[in-house]
């Protein structure tokens, strides 16, 4: 009789409330390492033989873009050593931000597959479990390969480069807006729409090693809001930053004020301009007055397209460390696009 071999998933941790408990009923922190939560979860054994590690331990607001990449240099290591897919655990207040940046430079075929838990394990009906294993059967189906970064959350499947966190308590709280899921997992399978999946190819990562070693690019993200005088930018911007994402009203818009100060920038530093609404993309030819997009593009912005502010940002600062300072607007035109 022959065996079924098991594939093999790698499961690597970095803190986050499906990693929190608490040693006195109260309040929680994170103490769980990926061992614990891998051998926490009935079941898990069956879908795959995992090789659990600890990359952090942390909130997911003290993670940053180097502890992300970290994570990916080490899921791209377990690929390379044999692994089926990889499963990252976190927080879930910036898993729309870390599972973007690793899927920026995701290259390879294999599932990169992120999940968390809105309820710590200790609470009642705890919902990192039912993440894990979902999002341990979305790395081991055949039909996620070549799908590049997934988030499995609530038994649904969303693309990392649409996903966003929309409520700060429901365990439902992830959203691809506009576009949806793109699959589902049922009962024990994991099944994926006819449409949707695609991608843009991943940046070239190569020297990004060498890169982390030196100091990173800084880019901020800067909010407007009415009355905005353009002040605050400006501030922003005398601090000599690499690049700046204004998350503007609307399509993209800010005041006429806001639009002097994105000029100032612009002539300065890359500057980009995505849509604070949350769904929808940035306008191109719709609005001309000072402040709208076409004035914002005329002043030397870029228009983000369908990237929130968050993901805009994570995109310029990518291209920037990736040296690709010459196609900044290509790369926004590409990957700004559903
Ligand atoms: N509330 C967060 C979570 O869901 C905390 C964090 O993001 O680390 O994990």
């Amino acid at each position: 009789m022959t065996q079924r071999t098991r594939p093999t998933v790698a499961v690597g941790a970095l803190g986050g409330t499906i990693a929190m408990t608490s040693a006195d009923g109260t309040a929680v922190v994170p103490t769980l390492t990926g061992e614990l939560l891998a051998e926490a979860v009935p079941g898990l054994e069956t879908i795959a033989d995992i090789r659990a590690e600890t990359l952090a331990m942390l909130p997911s607001g003290s993670l940053d873009e180097r502890t992300v990449l970290a994570a990916l240099a080490w899921a791209k290591d377990a690929v390379d050593a044999g692994a089926a897919g990889v499963v990252l655990t976190q927080g879930t207040d910036t898993l729309e931000e870390s599972a973007y940046l690793v899927d920026l430079f995701w290259d390879r075929p294999e599932p990169l597959v992120v999940t968390g838990a809105m309820r710590s394990p200790q609470s009642p009906s705890a919902d990192g479990p039912a993440n894990l294993i979902a999002a341990m059967r979305c790395a081991v189906a055949p039909e996620s390969r070549d799908r590049g970064v997934l988030v499995a959350f609530d038994d649904e499947i969303h693309q990392a480069r649409w996903v966003a966190k929309t409520d700060s308590m429901s365990t439902g709280a992830f959203r691809s807006p506009v576009f949806g899921p793109i699959g589902r997992c049922v009962e024990s399978q994991v099944v994926y729409g006819v449409n949707g999946g695609g991608r843009p190819p991943a940046l070239v990562a190569a020297g990004l090693a060498e890169r982390l070693q030196q100091p990173l690019p800084r880019v901020p993200l800067v909010a407007t809001h009415l009355g905005d005088r353009g002040d605050v930018l400006d501030l922003v911007a005398a601090s000599h930053p690499d690049g700046v994402v204004v998350a503007g009203f609307g399509a993209g818009h800010v005041s006429a004020a806001m639009a002097e100060a994105v000029g100032r920038a612009a002539a300065r530093m890359p500057v980009v301009f995505a849509s604070r609404t949350g769904s929808g993309p940035t306008g191109r030819a719709m609005y001309g007055y000072p402040g709208s997009e076409m004035d914002l593009v005329a002043r030397g912005a870029i228009a983000a397209g369908w990237l929130p502010p968050v993901k805009a940002r994570l995109l310029l600062w990518s291209a920037l460390c990736a040296g690709e300072t010459d196609q900044l607007r290509e790369e926004f035109t590409q990957r700004g696009a559903p």
